[in-house]
């Protein structure tokens, strides 16, 4: 397994990820009544607001296991699913480096 190709692919999702999470913070600012044109819009607003911050979190979960998998990338247990303990395929793991289990465990 190439871990330094992985370990690359890692430090550039983390970066992507958490220029993703300001974005996100940056729109999830709170809605001032003085920038709504009128009722209808201002709904929409906070329907945006609720579906950006569940992006956010999701964005901020995966960032964390980004994380936690460049920790780990120098240990021998990684790239192996944590479910059948056989090699995730490095594919996967350029794929999806935050992957702990392989295909067939995780679906
Ligand atoms: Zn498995």
């Amino acid at each position: 397994m190439n871990r330094l190709k992985i370990k690359g692919k890692i430090q550039f999702e983390i970066e992507k990820a958490m220029e993703e999470i300001l974005e996100l913070k940056s729109i999830t600012a709170p809605i001032s009544p003085e920038n709504s044109v009128g009722r209808i819009s201002r709904m929409d607003a906070i329907n945006n607001k609720s579906v950006t911050e569940a992006a956010l979190s999701t964005k901020q979960v995966k960032l964390r296991k980004l994380k936690e998998a460049l920790n780990n990338v120098d240990n021998p247990g990684f790239g192996i699913c944590t479910s059948c303990h056989k090699p995730i395929p490095v594919g996967r793991l350029l794929l999806m480096p935050e992957a702990d289990k392989c295909v067939s465990c995780a679906s």
